[in-house]
């Protein structure tokens, strides 16, 4: 760091004021005459969309570079990906040719400035079309895919914005193959292809899928207007028609909480992958897109679809609407840092739960087996000691699918912000209920933040109603509700890293956490459930007997007491022995055999149950019904 004289610092924060205002008058005061995007997909196997941009500059800019940007990451994913890297084909022509017609225009110099920035120079010209390819070969809720069957996109992969413009008015137009229809959460009209946007952000908010064979169904709820679009790759086992019956009880169960949404009409766009790896779920203004790996046939596939329904439907409210103060308008430059992840998904999480029991698809029992493997989840994980809710939000780009290079030993420091998050939300919920005696719950919070930071802020920004909130707002609102301060629970348990007061909470509803020690020595060792058939080590605990052996992620382990060894046969193998054995044990890393023993550990994992209080009370009973049920 160097040490500036008072003098200089002034002038340097004088000057980047005036940058800083002259930058924002220019957005405001300066919008691009149009911006116009066409999408066509000519050569659907080639798994390239072809984008053009057609920008009309106001008078006086024509001899301005204007800078054309790929987002680094798009919202709701909070990994960096680096859309860039699949551009391909940059050119710039001056002038706008009539759409369908051919026109001989003169080309403009590109220059790329940097890995996800090219910049043109009009050179005179009072309009200019831009071009480029995007290859995209991968169907789910931020990246896209086209291919022979269809073509799903995720409009901040594919979508460049103008750098400045962000803010102004875009039309699109799609160009689709002959005999493939387009749908989207902001179809207007029948056979729709050109839509006007009220900025950037709200374009790339519209996820759309293309193709010749979605189905969609309809229910209302409300007034409200709702779709299921649904495209197999599989067989759908006659489970669709039950499927939109059900997903329509969970509209109804989410706006029972919150009231009736802003919207006229909302869009399910479901993919059934069959393909065994696509699986996802993203949220949306007025869609969601929703990926399962298998087909609607499968076992468990309906009940996932479900769950996940349940979940994004509830971000129509909580993410989407009422936001954390980073999460929109963005910068798409660096990844988001908010601290308020465990709210906007974890809170999500603990109610795409408890909607289910509320619509009457879980019983009591499912909704309470579900919350005690959260707990196991969390309470298991050494991260869970070391890093709080506030820090998993802020770690995201780290740990919502981020694909690492590197070697980290983040299975061991980190927790995720959805179970998390849940159990804040549930046991805050408790804590809300019980000791106001049913005045008060999180759900009258939840509306709470809502009308005031969407419904009743004026505007913050060009992109959307309302403003974002910071955890602060939560907390204080949250006190607000609850009568009581909440600051200590917020120090100690989003802040901090202790344990949340469970018994307390279930307390309250005559429910108790039953936690038992289970019986298997302890290792340290979790193998990698992706590799099939070998025993290879995903993760090493650190401070453990694994640990103390030499081993390390990666290692293949080949032999266990003399016994050849494979995935299937770890545990039976391991469960012959009692802490303190020294057991041999034989792993194959890189071309060399290593020998070691694992002196195995006391038991260290724990199983809980939340479970019935043998002397619950007719008011507890009574709290628990109101807190399952909702009212
Ligand atoms: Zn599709
Ligand atoms: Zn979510």
């Amino acid at each position: 760091m160097k040490v500036y004289s008072r003098r200089v610092v002034l002038c340097v924060v004088a000057v980047s004021m005036l940058l800083l205002l002259s930058e924002i008058s220019f957005a405001q005061q300066q919008p691009l005459r149009s911006i116009t995007y066409r999408l066509s997909m000519p050569r659907p196997v080639s798994h390239l969309f072809e984008v053009s941009i057609e920008i009309e500059l106001p008078p006086g800019l024509e001899n301005q570079a204007f800078e054309f940007q790929m987002p680094r990451w798009s919202p709701g994913r909070y990994a960096v990906f680096d859309f860039a890297k699949n551009v391909q084909e940059f050119s710039a022509a001056a002038g706008i040719c009539p759409a369908g017609s051919f026109c001989d225009m003169a080309m403009r110099p590109v220059t790329r400035i940097d890995d996800q920035t090219w910049s043109v120079a009009p050179l005179g010209s009072s309009s200019l079309t831009i071009t480029y390819k995007v290859f995209a070969n991968d169907l789910s809720g931020t990246f896209s895919q086209l291919d022979s069957r269809h073509a799903n996109y995720n409009g901040g992969c594919i979508f460049m914005y103008v750098v400045g413009h962000k803010p102004d008015s875009v039309k699109l137009t799609i160009n689709p193959p002959p005999g493939w229809k387009i749908v989207n959460g902001r179809i207007e009209r029948p056979g729709q292809k050109e839509w006007l946007f009220a900025n950037w952000d709200i374009m790339i908010d519209t996820p759309t899928e293309i193709a010749p064979d979605w189905s969609k169904d309809d229910f209302q709820v409300d007034g409200k207007r709702y779709h299921v679009v649904v495209h197999s790759m599989g067989d759908e086992g006659g489970k669709r028609a039950n499927l939109v019956r059900d997903i329509e009880k969970i509209v109804r169960a989410e706006t029972a909480l919150w009231g009736s949404p802003e919207f006229e009409e909302y869009t399910f766009l479901i993919h059934f992958a069959a393909d065994d790896h696509s699986g996802d779920g993203m949220e949306h203004l007025t869609s969601t897109q929703i990926i399962e790996p298998g087909a609607l046939a499968d076992q468990g596939v309906y009940d996932d679809t479900l769950g996940t329904v349940a979940h994004e439907f509830f971000h129509v409210w909580n993410v989407k609407r009422l936001r954390p103060l980073e999460l929109g308008p963005w910068d798409f430059t660096r990844p988001a840092n908010t601290r308020g992840l465990w709210v906007a998904e974890g809170i999500t999480n603990y109610y795409g739960h408890l909607m289910l029991r509320r619509a009457g698809l879980w019983d009591d029992a499912r909704f309470l087996r579900r919350e005690s493997f959260t707990i196991a989840s969390i309470e298991n994980a050494p991260g869970s000691r070391l890093m709080s809710a506030e820090e998993s939000s802020l770690s995201a780009p780290f740990l919502d699918g981020a694909r690492h290079a590197q070697k980290t030993n983040l299975a061991n420091t980190s927790i995720s912000y959805y179970p998390k998050g849940e159990l804040i939300g549930m046991v805050l919920d408790l804590l809300l209920r019980g000791r106001t005696s049913g005045k008060a719950s999180l759900d009258d919070v939840m509306r709470q933040m809502y009308d005031e930071f969407y419904l009743k802020s004026p505007s913050a920004s060009y992109y959307l109603r309302g403003k974002g909130y910071r955890t602060e707002d939560f907390q204080r609102v949250a006190s607000q509700v609850a009568g009581f301060g909440v600051d200590d629970f917020f120090k100690l348990h989003v802040r901090g890293v202790e344990t949340l007061p469970y018994d307390e909470a279930f307390g309250y509803v005559g429910l108790r956490l039953a936690r038992t020690r289970s019986p298997d020595p302890f290792t340290g060792i979790s193998l990698d459930f992706e590799v099939q058939r070998t025993a290879t080590i995903d993760n090493v605990r650190n401070d453990s007997p694994a640990e103390d052996a030499g081993l390390q992620q990666g290692d293949e382990i080949i032999e266990l007491a003399g016994k050849p060894l494979a995935r299937d046969n770890w545990s039976s193998t391991l469960g012959r022995y009692k802490p303190g054995d020294s057991v041999p044990i034989t792993v194959k890393r890189d071309r060399r055999t290593i020998r070691t023993n694992l002196v195995l550990g006391q038991p260290a994992r724990f199983e809980y149950k939340i479970e019935e209080r043998p002397d619950a009370t007719a008011e507890q009973k009574a709290l628990r019904v109101a807190w399952l049920k909702g009212s």
